[in-house]
């Protein structure tokens, strides 16, 4: 296993995520406590502490890159709703990439370029 202290995104497979995220759950035997409904609670409430961070503020991104304890407590939310996805997935043994390739391909024809045009809807 990849140290963690070293990844990247340029050389670091989903494997590799899910294979650190597997081995930290069954290393403290919580396997048991991350059942599907149990992950997607804490991945709201992982996202509901993201969204704290901004509520009711204006950052723009050279701000938030300013203000290091914003930047940090950011990312760690950031990491915190990523690796209790990556343990979801886990937890219903599926595979990412093709996941993420089927629903880019629902994507495309939702929000085709016929209709959605930089953002803006036309309505022709
Ligand atoms: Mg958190």
């Amino acid at each position: 296993m990849k140290d963690v202290i070293n990844l990247n995104d340029s050389d670091t497979s989903i494997s590799v995520f899910k294979d650190i995220v597997r081995k930290f759950v069954e290393k403290r035997n919580w396997t048991k406590y991350h059942t599907a409904k149990n992950l997607v609670q804490a991945i709201n409430c992982e996202a509901g502490e993201l969204s704290h961070l901004l509520l009711f503020k204006e950052y723009s991104k050279e701000a938030i890159w300013n203000d290091e304890a914003l930047l940090t407590n950011l990312t760690d939310e950031i990491a915190d709703v990523f690796i209790y996805l990556i343990s979801l997935i886990n937890s219903l043994n599926l595979d990412l990439s093709q996941i993420f390739a089927k629903k880019m391909e629902k994507n495309k024809e939702k929000y085709n370029l016929k209709e959605y045009n930089n953002g803006l809807y036309d309505k022709k």
